[in-house]
């Protein structure tokens, strides 16, 4: 029954979901039911109608041709094979229009049921709808001229709209079906490409499935609001070790300080910057109570939309407990050395400079005493050094410094004790700078980047020292037209115990730890250290420190006086 009410609803979809032969004989069933309601009226007002042949003979022949759409099996003939029927049905079509003739008048419309069906069947639109027009044209025409009434004009035209009216109602349901069945298309076609893209989403996320869980690194996804939208197993397990069971809140894990045992506070706490917006990187943190503890770095990177707004982060977590442990075994094994080294080469310094004082001394032992000595100065700035770079962050004292003087007298003094020949100065610091530093490091940090200036540029050229001041801060830079550095070894020049290959290659002095020392100090002034380079051409360090406001430089006075 639903198969007819869908049919009967012009639900195509399932219509066409049938077998030829039910549609078949359901297309031919809307002819059949109301030649069936002919033969209920003319049993009930028309018994007359009974008593004519041509009628009958119409009659059985819709029952046969009935019969035959069920009983064919025209899926298994060629398709269009069925297209028979509604050709068929014009003849008893004809048969009972003839029979019922002013009985019952309008048989001859029941015509339009095979138009329909040929029309809509999209086959040989042309051909069929020429043969619907003869067929309908036949149906009148062919009772005028097999009866013995006189073929006249009056006659010939006396139903002639039908099959007109019949070519109109077949034009209409062509183009009608034309248009059904390319937006049909249409939609097949689309539905096909929304069934690809949805394969290629499920494959795409099935991918990025296996690669989230198979990296050895935490990876989660959070929106705006701080809502998890992606976590993968490596960050479970590291949740686990924190204490956090299932989807427990960030600020309820075991996260730690530096120290490995003060909490860290929640606005610290990594998802809750990146839910913030904050895009950070290398940011370590200690997981879990000790024994067991892990240090992790956390990186985080924002996620935009296609608009190119924000819609959330991702925060990756890596485990770098072994590096950072290394890491800490190296600095306190440099410091014990450092340490063990310092106490006799205070003791040898010590000697040799009541030694060089002895008075007429061999010309020869006084030459090589100076040897020694020069030699152990490097040593004891080796050791300072190595001490300063384990220490980790050094002490400062900060006060307002007359920073054009000192920068001035480093230049000077640079000049004074260099042996490249081939290096010129040029010192063009503005005068009256006043910095809030601790002179003494940031002299360390001068003469850190001149002699680096000065031992990186072999083949001679100009060292240029300018110090001005840049938005409520002082800037000092060093340049050079030296061996310069590759982008990659700019990256990571200010890191402990760096060297650049040509460096070492050339067996240059030096020990890598100048300017992670120099480093440390500028950041420790709230200041900041910045390296561009070319290989090739040269060098440019600069660093900015807070510039001394003008109470500062009252006291600078009071000092001088
Ligand atoms: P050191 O000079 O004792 O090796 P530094 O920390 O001062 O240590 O410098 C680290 C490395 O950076 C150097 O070994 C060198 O390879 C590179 N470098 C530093 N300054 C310069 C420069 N002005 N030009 C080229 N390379 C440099």
């Amino acid at each position: 029954m639903d198969r007819v009410l869908s049919y009967l609803t012009l639900d195509t979809r399932q219509f066409h979901e049938l077998t030829l032969r039910s549609r078949v004989t359901l297309s031919q069933l809307p002819l059949s039911l109301t030649v069936l309601l002919i033969v209920a009226f003319g049993l009930a007002f028309h018994q007359e109608l009974f008593a004519s042949p041509s009628f009958l003979i119409g009659l059985w022949l819709q029952a046969v041709l009935l019969a035959l759409c069920v009983l064919v099996p025209w899926d298994r003939l060629p398709h269009a094979s069925f297209l028979v029927i509604p050709l068929l049905d014009f003849v008893p079509i004809g048969f009972m229009r003839y029979g019922a003739s002013t009985i019952i008048t309008g048989v001859g419309l029941l015509t339009v049921f095979p138009v329909i069906w040929l029309a809509a069947s999209g086959l040989y639109p042309r051909a069929l709808l020429a043969a619907s027009f003869l067929a309908s044209l036949a149906v009148v025409w062919v009772p005028v001229f097999v009866t013995d009434v006189a073929v006249t004009s009056q006659s010939l035209t006396q139903s002639f709209l039908l099959p007109f009216i019949m070519l109109a109602i077949g034009v209409t349901i062509r183009v009608m079906t034309a248009s059904m069945m390319a937006q049909q298309a249409v939609v097949e076609e689309k539905d096909r490409a929304l069934r690809g893209l949805l394969e290629e989403s499920a494959r795409r996320e099935r991918l990025l499935d296996t690669v989230v869980n198979s990296v050895d690194i935490g990876v989660t996804a959070v929106d705006e609001a701080g809502r998890t939208v992606l976590a993968n197993r490596k960050l479970e397990h590291f949740r686990a070790l924190a204490g956090g069971a299932g989807d427990a809140d960030e600020a309820t894990l075991r996260i730690f300080q530096q120290d490995g045992e003060t909490d860290l506070p929640a606005v610290r706490r990594p998802t809750r910057r990146a839910a913030e917006g904050q895009v950070f990187s290398d940011y370590l943190l200690w997981w879990g109570e000790r024994p067991g503890q892990r240090v992790l770095s956390a990186s985080s990177r924002l996620m935009t939309n296609q608009a190119g707004d924000r819609e959330g982060s991702v925060v990756t977590f890596n485990d770098v407990t072994e590096l950072v442990t290394a890491l800490n075994a190296r600095d306190e094994f440099v410091a014990t050395v450092s340490h063990e080294l310092r106490t006799p080469l205070t003791a040898i310094r010590g000697y040799l400079e009541l030694l060089l004082g002895t008075p007429d001394l061999d010309p020869e032992v006084a030459s090589g005493l100076e040897v020694v000595s020069r030699n152990s100065e490097r040593l004891h700035k080796l050791v300072v050094d190595l001490l300063s770079a384990a220490e980790g962050s050094p002490e400062i004292q900060p006060v307002p410094t007359d920073f054009s003087d000192l920068v001035g007298r480093r230049v000077a003094t640079a000049e004074e004790g260099n042996t490249n020949p081939l290096v010129a100065f040029e010192d063009l610091t503005d005068p009256g700078l006043v910095a809030l530093c601790d002179a003494s490091r940031i002299t360390q940090v001068v003469d850190n980047l001149l002699s680096n200036a000065i031992k990186y540029s072999p083949a001679g050229g100009r060292v240029t020292v300018r110090a001005r001041e840049v938005g409520g801060q002082v800037e000092c830079t060093v340049s050079d037209e030296g061996s310069g550095m590759t982008a990659e070894e700019q990256r990571g020049v200010f890191s402990k115990f760096f060297r650049t290959a040509g460096a070492r290659n050339a067996a240059i002095p030096g020990v890598g730890l100048g300017l992670a020392l120099s480093k440390a100090i500028v950041e420790r002034h709230g200041g900041t250290i910045t390296c561009r380079s070319v290989l090739g051409e040269g060098s440019t360090f600069a660093f900015r420190l807070p510039l001394a406001h003008a109470e500062h430089g009252q006291e600078l006075q009071e000092q001088r006086l």
